[in-house]
């Protein structure tokens, strides 16, 4: 056998897409990394399993997966073993990067070859930039992992410089003073708790399946503004709160999970695209550069990362993008700010996660999911939360695509599970045009805040409900026999779904809706819900009043729909529950 040395190294027995096997001497650790050689590229892998070489005494078996393209690779190809597990660097220069899945940024690998071959690597995060670095410690200090010592200025936000969270306590020996430095620069010197000297960077590697801590997990309350109405007002989320956004193909996830990376109010959006189609990742690149951020008017890439699988790299690499993310995500928690952590798919995240079980010949959950995918799941969700050590949070919304939009697949049944907050796409809504798809009577949340009182929401459910139960008979057993009162209750519920639930995404002023609109769309609706609309009947067939009514309110429907897109100022936002006031009082219905 071809085993070369005994060092940590082995060689390719057996290649099977993106699952190997690695034949090697001495030791190697469960869930490390390693490297492949293949045509003088270095591919990168993780141990998954380690079995003993029955053929080859002294020698062991390590399966593998390989998290970029296989093409090329031959049995007896080198693999060297790194010793550590998969892990992303952290530290300034993480906001405003647009990486592929392994943390490779795509801007610096497509001025190597725009093609984007497989193998390709480029440092992280840039090495070359300066950053003001002001230190926070002293020589003799004791510190440990996650605290800080020092800080740099990195955008509008100020980017605490943290202890390695691997180090359990050191003592600062030696630390620079105020002074322009780069990532790869050691800024300070300590000695840990066994003793040896360690030198600290700007950036640091954390082990991506190892959650960074919690100073103070608490109980996520605060609703977040994420500029959509029917969200906000029946569905919220709460900073550090978890959502699973399930729908069928076409039904509206990735343009959602847009919207709320433009518009929710947030410190740092992190997007982790395992898309489904390949152009969708490079439109938003382009498109989200020339944005606002809604909080400080900068580009809105100045509060974002993006984490994208290019076409070019195989499903593992998902798997490992979405606990990549997350690891970025709770960094900037730890630090003390809310992040948004935004998933499309999860779907494509487990299918990766099935795909390597299949190979490795487990015993199938069901539709061949592993058995532990509604662990691993909760344990992907159990990474958000809020922190009220830090006063961060992280929220994660995930979309799952489940095929043919069937909710009771496993993936979106764990994804129920193991979520506070559950906004399912309907493909009725979508396939009528009524977006966002959210059903407003299919959801679940879990808020203890929000923008309007809980009466005024469930009035609006109870109305939206009602005139749901009514649209039914109507289309059963026809308008006739529907009284005018219950008529009336339907034409309400048409008007609240049709000019406050559906949002054109597209729509400039549309699109975003704010608590302060809110408010005033929520007195129009209650005076709307509240209203006693009188008709003289005398001389008048039920059919003729249900024509008028609906004419009315048409009417209505039309003026609201344009005030959506056209009202801007406090002014013109006031004249909503004006105009509702003015339609219920009109002549032509008190006759
Ligand atoms: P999915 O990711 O679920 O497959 P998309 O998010 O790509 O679906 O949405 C498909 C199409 O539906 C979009 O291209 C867009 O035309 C339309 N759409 C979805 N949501 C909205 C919205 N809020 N406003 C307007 N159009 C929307
Ligand atoms: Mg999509």
């Amino acid at each position: 056998m071809n085993i070369r040395n005994k060092e940590r190294t082995g060689n390719l027995i057996s290649i099977q897409d993106s699952l190997v096997k690695v034949r090697f001497q001495d030791d190697v650790i469960m869930g490390e990394t390693a490297e492949i050689s293949v045509e003088g590229k270095l591919l990168q892998g993780e141990v998954l399993q380690i079995s003993p070489d029955f053929k080859n005494p002294g020698c062991g078996i390590a399966e593998m997966q390989v998290f970029e393209d296989l093409t090329g690779a031959r049995i007896g190809d080198a693999v060297e073993f790194k010793g550590t597990p998969l892990s992303v660097l952290v530290g300034p220069g993480l906001l405003t990067s647009i990486w592929d899945g392994l943390q490779n940024p795509l801007y610096e690998l497509s001025e190597q070859d725009p093609y984007l071959r497989p193998g390709m690597h480029a440092p992280a995060l840039d090495e070359k930039k300066l950053w003001d670095f002001t230190p926070g410690v002293s020589v003799g200090d004791v510190l440990k992992g996650g605290d800080t010592i020092g800080s740099v200025p990195e955008g509008h936000f100020e980017h605490k410089i943290l202890v390695p969270f691997g180090i359990k306590q050191c003592t600062v020996n030696e630390i620079i003073g105020k002074k322009s430095v780069n990532i790869t620069d050691v800024v300070a010197i300590v000695t840990d708790e066994n003793n040896q000297k360690q030198e600290l960077k700007l950036a640091f590697r954390h082990p991506v399946k190892q959650p960074i801590p919690f100073k103070e997990r608490s109980i996520p309350r605060k609703t977040i503004s994420t500029g959509v109405r029917v969200i906000d007002l029946l569905a919220p989320v709460s900073y550090g709160g978890t959502v699973g956004n399930p729908g069928p193909f076409g039904a509206g996830k990735t343009v959602m999970q847009h919207t709320l990376c433009k518009y929710a109010i947030a410190d740092v959006i992190i997007m982790a695209a395992c898309g489904e189609r390949a152009g969708e990742a490079v439109e938003v690149f382009k498109d989200f550069a020339e944005l606002e951020d809604p909080s400080t008017g900068e580009s809105l890439m100045n509060r974002m990362c993006i984490f994208g699988n290019t076409s070019s790299m195989p499903v593992a690499a998902r798997e490992a993008s979405v606990f990549i993310a997350l690891t970025v995500g709770e960094y900037y928690r730890y630090q003390g700010y809310n992040v948004v952590l935004l998933a499309d798919s999860t779907s494509r995240w487990a299918q990766a996660l099935r795909e390597r079980s299949g190979r490795q010949g487990d015993i199938p959950g069901p539709e061949a999911f592993p058995m532990d995918i509604p662990d691993q799941i909760k344990g992907m969700y159990q990474r958000a939360g809020a922190d009220q050590g830090t006063g961060g949070s992280l929220t994660f919304i995930g979309t799952v695509s489940p095929a043919g939009g069937n909710f009771q697949e496993p993936v979106t049944q764990a994804t129920m599970d193991a979520t506070g907050g559950f906004w399912g796409l309907s493909q009725d809504r979508a396939d009528a045009k009524k977006y966002p798809a959210i059903d407003p009577l299919s959801y679940t949340s879990s808020v203890y805040d929000s923008f309007i009182s809980w009466d005024d929401r469930n009035k609006m459910l109870q109305t939206l409900y009602e005139a749901n139960g009514i649209d039914q008979t109507i289309s059963t057993i026809g308008l006739k026999k529907v009284p005018v009162e219950k008529y009336i209750l339907y034409q309400k519920g048409l008007t609240i779904d049709f000019c406050v639930m559906q949002q054109n995404a597209f729509h400039k002023l549309d699109a975003c809706t704010r608590p302060e609109r809110l408010i005033i769309i929520n007195e129009a609706v209650q005076k709307l819900i509240d209203s006693t609309i009188n008709f003289a009947r005398e001389d008048k067939e039920d059919e003729e009043v249900k024509e008028l009514v609906k004419a009315k309110f048409d009417e209505l429907r039309q003026w609201w729909k344009d005030w959506n897109t056209s009202a801007q100022s406090i002014d013109e936002m006031a004249v909503l529950p004006e105009k509702v006031e003015q339609f219920i009082l009109q002549e032509e219905y008190t006759l």
